[in-house]
Parts: C-alpha cells; structure tokens; sequence
C-alpha cells in the first residue's frame, strides 16, 4: 500500500496527473484494483467546503457550451473547477454522445480546469459508484467547484442527484406543451431551472419558457431545504455567456443558505447512509457473482425463474441464503 499512500499525497497536492491516475484506479474492475482504491479514498477525506453541482439537460440543449463558459468564468476568477461528464450512452451502444465531438476544448486548456468522461460501467449503479468516487478525488485534490454533467436520458441524473449539493437542468427555449414532456422525477431533483440560448431570435421564447417553468417549479415542489423563491428558473445564453454569473449567484446563494440552516450537512449525511446501503447491495451481489458455485445456482435458480417453476422473492431468498451460513436453503426444490 505504499504506492496507495505515495498517490494519495500527490492527488492532495493537487497534482494533475496523479488524480487522473486515482480516478483510472477507482473505474477499474480488478479486484486488486479495487482495494487500493477504497485505502485512497479512505485517506482522502472530501473537504467540506467543495461545492458539487449536478447538471442535467438532454443533447443538443447547451450542456458543453454551458459547461465551458461557466468553467471559463470561474477558472478566470481563480477558482478550481473539475467536470466529469456520465454518459450513459457510452454502456450500452459502445459509442458515446459526449466522445465523438470536441468538447469543451477552450476549458481543457484552462490551467485550474479538470475534465473526465466518467464511463458508464455495467449495470445501474455502476455509473454511480465510479462517478461519486471520481467526484470525490476531485475535492480531495482541491477542486472547490465539481460539476457532475449528465445526459437527461434515462437514469443517470436521478443518480447524479444523490451525489450533489445541487442540481441544475439545462432546458431549450419551447413551446408550453413542451413543459409536459420534461420528466417529473428530474423536476423534483432540479433545484435551479435554466432555460438555454435566451438570445437572438430565441430570446422571446426563451423568456415565455422560463416564466411557465417558474409557475411549474412552485407547484411541483416545496421542500423545507429550498428558501424562499426556490426552485427557480432563470435564463441564460452559454453561447454568449450571458446569465451565467446570475445563475451562479444563486447557486451560492442556495448552498449558502443550506450550509446555513443545516441543510447541506444533513444531506450529505442522508447521501452517505444511501450510497453505504447501495454498497451493501453491491457487496452481496458481487459475492454471488464472483464465486463459480454461487454463479451456477444463480443461473439455475434464474431459469426455474424463467420457466415459472419459482417465484422471483423465493429464488432470491435461496440465492442470497448461503451467504449468510444457511446452507439447508440451497436447493431449488425449496
Ligand atoms: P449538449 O449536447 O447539451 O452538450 O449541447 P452543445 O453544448 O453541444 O450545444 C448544442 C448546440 O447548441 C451547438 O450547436 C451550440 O453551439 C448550440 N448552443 C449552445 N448554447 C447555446 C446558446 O446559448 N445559444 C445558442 N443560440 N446556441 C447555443
């Protein structure tokens, strides 16, 4: 564990290289692998102050763009900023959204500036376990500013939502029909609404956008972590980098007020016992999967599944069964 230690002093220096290096050894599926990132992360404890800051919004609304300049303008004042970009898309197709084009190469260049795709690995959970862990380096190598982008497809931003402080969804200007068509799960999670390419020819139908999705928001959700006037929805113009200190402002705005009151606190602690449970189920499933004999009765029990021979809760309380010493539950005749 020498290395481990050697590494964890580097990353807490802030150097580069060698968080790119800890990140590469938290995604990889070796088990040897595994341990050593689980002693890093176990030295490198998130600074408190890190603010972490999921975004969301589907392909084509701005997300890069957006990124970029608010990237640009934080690096600019000084600030150190890590982006890591969940692509979905990446797990299933083999290709990636976010890999074919040049993204944000201005921001790349940026001295206090850190990007990573974060690959989607296997199964739900996957994703998250990797990009939560990445996220985690990044704060530990002194980015005060994480942002967690994620494609608004599927599952990925629900996850993204237990992993950040607070979470912005990135809209196109649209017709008011349009409003039904945005998920209500991602409306929940967003704590702040922007509406993208308020400029030009887009501005009018970018503020009307902005003002249904204000009505909305109030509607939707009133928790007791949101001050007064939250969730809100603003626009903004990556492209011309306009809106894009106001919306910040009130992103600081938020997390002040949350720090403030407890709220930041509680949910950090609320996201610790979630992703601890998670872990748990992972731990057991990969016990399961990872020795040969537990492996062939899980795909015998899963066939008796199939056929209709057992129920599902039946097959899984013999599945997991030898896990815990009792060893009389290991038939499929049970
Ligand atoms: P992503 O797929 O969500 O990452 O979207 P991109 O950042 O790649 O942007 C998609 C397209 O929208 C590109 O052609 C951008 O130039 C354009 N775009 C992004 N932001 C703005 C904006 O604020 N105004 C306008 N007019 N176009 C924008």
């Amino acid at each position: 564990m020498r290395d481990v230690a050697e590494l964890a002093e580097r990353v807490a220096a802030g150097e580069r290289r060698a968080l790119a290096r800890a990140i590469t050894l938290v995604e990889s599926r070796r088990a040897d692998h595994r341990a050593a990132a689980e002693a890093l992360l176990t030295a490198l404890p998130v600074p408190e102050a890190v603010l972490r800051v999921g975004l969301s919004g589907t392909p084509g609304v701005g997300k890069s763009t957006f990124v970029e300049s608010l990237g640009l303008m934080l690096t600019e004042a000084g600030e150190r900023v890590a982006v890591l970009a969940v692509d979905p898309s990446s797990a299933r197709s083999g290709g990636s959204i976010l890999g074919d084009k040049t993204r944000m190469e201005r921001l790349s260049r940026a001295p206090g500036a850190f990007i990573r795709p974060s690959p989607a690995v296997g199964r739900l959970g996957g994703v998250a376990r990797r990009t939560r862990e990445a996220a985690a380096l990044c704060a530990a190598a002194g980015y005060g500013t994480v942002l967690i982008e994620t494609v608004g497809v599927g599952q990925s931003e629900v996850e993204v939502g237990w992993m950040v402080d607070v979470f912005l969804l990135l809209l196109a200007p649209a017709g008011g029909d349009e409003l039904q068509g945005v998920k209500r799960g991602i409306m929940e999670i967003a704590d702040l609404v922007l509406v993208n390419k308020a400029d030009g020819p887009l501005a009018p139908q970018a503020q009307r956008t902005c003002a249904d999705y204000a009505g909305a928001l109030r509607l939707l959700r009133k928790r007791p972590d949101d001050p007064e006037g939250f969730p809100k929805a603003l626009t903004v113009s990556a492209l011309e980098a306009r809106g894009l200190a106001e919306a910040w402002d009130e992103v600081r705005r938020l997390v002040a007020w949350r720090r403030a009151k407890g709220w930041l606190a509680s949910r950090r602690a609320e996201q610790a016992r979630h992703w601890f449970r998670e872990e748990v189920r992972q731990a057991i499933e990969d016990r399961l999967a990872g020795d040969d004999a537990h492996a062939d009765r899980l795909t015998a029990l899963e066939a008796a599944v199939a056929a209709g021979e057992l129920p599902a809760a039946r097959a899984a309380a013999q599945a997991v069964a030898p896990l815990f010493g009792d060893a009389g539950a290991t038939g499929l005749d049970g």
